[in-house]
């Protein structure tokens, strides 16, 4: 009798073993990475006017978004890809994104108008952009201004498989880019675009598609919130001030929940 009792046991002790340890762990349930990418940075100023440097508010407001996500959303881990006044190129910023397995790329920056343009000071509202190729002109110039930052690396053309941002032919690549996660991109960008109205109180300039280099190189559902223009002195106004900058991100940080919710 002892000896059958002590046999079960140790029947059950090599049971015990042999079950891989994890099925006795709780499970951490499995976090959604959002990847929060403040445009420009260091010697890449962006878009400066009335005061204002393009870089600043951007990681401002991505920043205040970080915080909030990290109060907010328990099931989300942020990755910033800068958070401090640092020079990235827009392959650093996407191999940030890819190697963080990044679930959703947010990149943020502020839009402007060529300086020969008339009335560019009243020119306002916010725009959120996906990947695709620009209908017209004014999206180009957009992808441009944002892809230019790649001529500051002395070998771009090699490592930016010839692309030349200032050149129209390179952008029909982005013709090409049915990429798989386009649908939820554009779910994102509808709803940081209404929220930027809704919460923010900008003006609508819509969804738009445009060849923003760094879309192209993320894996993952992305968008390029331009927040509203640096050429209006009563926009910069408002994205400079803490009120503007905590407006700004919560209208994020709802397109993001609903992101999250989609998700879970
Ligand atoms: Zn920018």
């Amino acid at each position: 009798m002892n000896i059958r009792r002590l046999f079960s046991f140790v029947i059950l002790l090599a049971l015990l073993f042999a079950m891989p340890v994890h099925l006795f762990a709780k499970k951490e349930k499995d976090k959604i990475t959002v990847v929060l990418d403040p445009g420009h940075g260091g010697k890449d100023f962006g878009a400066c006017e009335n005061g204002a440097k393009e870089k600043d508010i951007n990681l401002a407001v991505a920043k205040r978004l970080q915080e909030l996500i990290e109060k907010e959303l328990s099931d989300v881990n942020v990755v910033m890809t800068r958070s401090d006044d640092r020079y990235l190129t827009l392959q650093e910023r996407a191999d940030v994104a890819n190697n963080n397995k990044g679930d959703l790329f947010m990149s943020i920056h502020v839009n402007s108008i060529d300086k020969k343009t008339r009335g560019r000071e009243y020119t306002r509202g916010s725009s959120v952009y996906v990947l695709g190729l620009h209908r017209d002109q004014d999206n180009m110039k957009v992808a441009m201004r944002e892809n230019a930052v790649i001529e500051l690396e002395s070998d771009y053309k090699e490592k930016y498989s010839g692309f030349d941002p200032s050149k129209d032919e390179s952008y029909i690549i982005f013709e090409m880019a049915q990429k798989r996660n386009l649908g939820e991109s554009i779910r994102v960008a509808s709803d940081a675009q209404n929220e930027l109205v809704s919460t923010a109180g900008r003006s609508n300039r819509g969804v738009r598609q445009a060849g923003f280099w760094v879309l192209w190189a993320t894996s993952m559902p992305a968008v390029l919130v331009e927040l509203d223009f640096i050429c209006n002195p009563e926009s910069v106004k408002f994205m400079v001030s803490d009120k503007g900058v905590d407006k700004l991100a919560n209208s994020l940080l709802n397109s993001i929940k609903k992101f999250v919710e989609r998700r879970i």
